[in-house]
């Protein structure tokens, strides 16, 4: 082993998870002594947060954030970013027998969101501000949680976190059914976010989807230019504070003696080496191929066993259109967080039923998909993304390298679908204003990530997954962790800090689940 190939820290991956791990690192380091290197495969940083340039126009794959300015601060990232004021998100939801069109929009901020509703729905009223009350407090106590519970800790939760305890193993719609909400629009609404997750309500953990809504109702945001901005600035300040990237290299397995990690190799064979390594590339992929299942399990059956069972989330399909300059998207009220255009009542969970068969469930009867506008924040050419979950990757990559021209055939059959439905029931002549369409489907996320799966959220918080039950960071390999779990740039942020808060004992967040500026 020479000098030059042993480092302090390897991350795998540079996706936002991997550059917050990295940061992280360097800001509470000396890289000089102890220098973090991260490994990623792309020609580039950011992941699955980037942009790309077709014909003149710029389209994003990530499109909207939380209020994640506290974390940014401690990262030391200064960067700005648009607030949607009025409405962060609107609910077009269509009866696909008559073709009415019922329109929701929901304003932001906790409190304006509150009386909205309650005034909306008088007769829910009541049940309404019981919900959305009880369920900010229990969000907030996400803030007491700790990483890794000791007995003692586990005592605690009984007084810090009562309502956690109550909740934590409970359905989105066995939280929801406590509170007697009977308005099917406002069910629609609260659905809308356990979608967020890519699951049903009937299947993702309480909490996930909560926390989705209390973030973003305390501000919606989007970058001022195209998302990979933000990924560029995480790197640049990554070297800035003496990282090292190596681009364009695989990592293929994870080195291991007995219960020890000793670094990792690349695809080109090159060993190098660390008694510290995160992974932030697909749970499953790191777990079976990149270390094997019966390492893991000579080491811990039970997180073997674990390992298993975990379920990733779902993959994608996204139609990014490049539109002309006749249409006003400004006035097509296009200038919010997110619209959601959805035959509602079941139609995710039978989505998510044909997902699970490997099958595209979406008809005209049956669908459900966000429509987003960057162009009116970041400028530029109009544009439009259409974003369609749940998707899987079934027979996608097979089709794309065997037939390419069936491949393609098949693309922009699901992409014309998709347009249609948009077209006719929110944006009228839609389609005489496209110039440049461009579609990415689950064997586009496979490529991208490497997840086996194409899966774009990682594990999915299932209720036998989240909280104490999940497959946890710290592996039964020593000095390994998988941090990332809970969806979206937020949560990769937070995992590359947790990461580093087990590595340092506590010196970040003080074994805290949540960061808390101090
Ligand atoms: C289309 C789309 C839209 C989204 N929209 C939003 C949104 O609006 N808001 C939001 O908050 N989130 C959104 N997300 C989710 C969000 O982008 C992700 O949760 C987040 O970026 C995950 O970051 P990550 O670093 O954990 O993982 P990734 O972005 O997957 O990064 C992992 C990195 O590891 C690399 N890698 C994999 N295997 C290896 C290997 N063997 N060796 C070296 N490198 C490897 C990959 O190339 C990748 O760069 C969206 C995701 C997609 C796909």
């Amino acid at each position: 082993m020479t000098e030059t190939n042993k480092k302090s820290l390897i991350i795998i991956g540079g996706g936002i998870s991997g550059l917050s791990a990295g940061i992280t690192w360097a800001i509470n380091n000396d890289v000089k002594k102890d220098p973090v290197l991260i490994i990623e495969k792309n020609p580039k940083t950011g992941g699955f947060v980037t942009s790309y340039e077709r014909e003149d126009y710029w389209f994003d794959t990530c499109q909207m954030l939380p209020n994640i300015s506290d974390i940014l601060e401690y990262l030391g990232i200064d960067m700005e970013f648009k607030k949607f004021k009025g409405y962060y998100m609107r609910i077009f939801h269509v009866n696909p027998d008559t073709d009415e069109v019922k329109l929701l929009e929901l304003p932001s901020g906790v409190e304006t969101f509150k009386n909205y509703l309650m005034e909306k729905y008088p007769s829910n009223a009541s049940q309404i501000e019981k919900f959305l009350d009880y369920s900010r407090e229990m969000y907030l106590e996400l803030f007491k949680l700790k990483m890794e519970l000791k007995f003692v800790d586990i005592l605690k939760l009984l007084f810090t976190c009562p309502k956690i305890i109550k909740n934590g193993s409970k359905t989105f719609a066995e939280y929801f059914d406590q509170f007697n909400i009977t308005e099917p629009n406002v069910k629609e609404i609260f659905n809308v976010f356990a979608e967020f997750a890519a699951l049903p309500s009937e299947r993702v953990a309480a909490i996930v989807p909560l926390s989705a809504m209390n973030s973003l109702l305390d501000g919606t945001f989007r970058t001022k230019g195209p998302f990979i901005e933000f990924s560029n600035k995480l790197e640049e300040h990554f070297k800035e504070l003496g990282g090292e990237l190596m681009l364009k290299t695989e990592v293929k397995k994870i080195l291991v003696e007995g219960d020890q990690v000793k670094g990792v190799e690349t695809e080109g064979g090159e060993q190098i080496f660390s008694d510290y390594v995160i992974n932030t590339a697909d749970t499953k992929l790191l777990m079976e191929k990149m270390i094997g299942l019966d390492i893991i399990r000579g080491l811990d059956k039970k997180y073997a066993q674990k390992v298993e069972e975990v379920k990733m989330s779902t993959s994608s399909m996204n139609v990014s259109l490049g539109l002309d300059d006749k249409i006003d998207l400004e006035a097509l009220g296009l200038d919010c967080g997110y619209n959601v255009l959805t035959t509602g009542g079941d139609s995710y969970d039978r989505l998510f039923d044909a997902y699970e068969r490997g099958e595209i469930g979406f008809s005209d009867q049956i669908f459900h998909v966000g429509v987003i506008c960057p162009s009116l924040t970041t400028g530029g050419r109009p544009n439009l993304t259409i974003r369609i979950t749940p998707m899987a990757l079934g027979d996608w990559e097979e089709l794309r390298k065997k037939d390419r021209k069936k491949y393609n055939e098949r693309k922009e059959k699901w992409a014309k679908f998709f347009i249609d439905k948009v077209e006719k029931y929110m944006i009228p002549e839609l389609s005489k204003h496209i110039l440049v369409m461009d579609v990415s489907t689950p064997a586009t996320y496979k490529r991208y990530s490497a997840s086996p799966t194409g899966s774009i959220y990682g594990m999915a918080p299932y209720t036998d997954n989240f909280g104490r039950t999940r497959l946890k960071m710290r592996t039964p390999i020593k000095g390994l962790f998988n941090p990332k779990f809970v969806h979206g740039v937020f949560g990769a942020l937070l995992a590359g800090m947790q990461a580093n808060d087990m590595i340092l004992n506590g010196k970040i967040m003080n074994g805290n689940a949540r960061y808390q500026a101090s």
